[in-house]
């Protein structure tokens, strides 16, 4: 069996296999890759964000709902003509007031907390669109980057298929199947040679039996890696 044409076909699509993994490994393509991943992070923070502003809205104006109430019923209080009141009714309006007072204090220190919860919410809001359009200039930069990458290998890439669409006109059937689908599942290269007793791709050493087989047969498939062992 001529294995000649098999291997120039292997050797042709190795460069291909390169251009491949240069695409892929790409340092631009990774990096874009991530900020996808930072732009969708920073949106969804932002939309948190926005939700919790809303809740310390609505929470700060029922807080302010609750004090101007009492304000206005310790105005209501002091405004009336206490010499006209009785002592226990005096009394009884000073206990009244002394609650509203103390209510006061305690809204006006929660009202306090919402502001500062507030302005530390604006701050991660802030940071988190700072973040945002960092990571789209970022992923602009290396898109393009990566995309003009592409855009010089393809005329390449064309090229080394056309060849080896020409190539494979001259190869067995059998053969071109069996590369592959080896090379589907990631071997390669998948036509190895004899390295004296072992495989070319795993260096498994091989039987004599074997050996004898690949001398008679000029093949044998490794036990081992699955790769085509020829013999050369
Ligand atoms: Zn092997």
């Amino acid at each position: 069996m001529d294995f000649n044409k098999i291997i120039e076909y292997q050797k042709k699509d190795e460069e291909l296999i390169r251009i491949e993994r240069d695409l892929n490994n790409n340092i631009n393509k990774k990096v874009f890759n991530e900020m996808i991943a930072v732009v969708k992070k920073a949106q969804e923070k932002s939309s948190n964000l926005e939700s919790k502003a809303q809740a310390l809205i609505n929470e700060y104006n029922s807080l302010k709902k609750i004090y101007e109430d009492n304000l206005a019923q310790i105005q209501k209080f002091i405004s009336k003509n206490l010499e006209s009141l009785s002592d226990k009714d005096l009394e009884s309006i000073l206990k009244a007031s002394n609650i509203l007072t103390n209510n006061l204090n305690i809204l006006e220190k929660k009202l306090f907390n919402e502001a500062e919860n507030f302005n530390i919410t604006l701050n991660e809001f802030e940071q988190a669109k700072k973040q945002y359009g960092f990571a789209k200039i970022k992923y602009n930069d290396n898109k393009q980057k990566y995309e003009q990458f592409l855009k010089e290998k393809s005329p390449i890439i064309q090229d080394i298929k056309n060849q080896l669409k020409n190539l494979e006109r001259g190869i067995d059937s059998k053969l071109i199947n069996k590369y592959k689908q080896l090379r589907s599942d990631k071997l390669f290269p998948v036509f190895v040679g004899l390295n004296e007793k072992s495989c070319g791709g795993c260096m498994m050493e091989l039987s004599s039996a074997e050996i004898e087989k690949v001398k008679s047969n000029g093949y044998i498939e490794c036990d081992n890696c699955h790769r085509i062992i020829i013999n050369n």
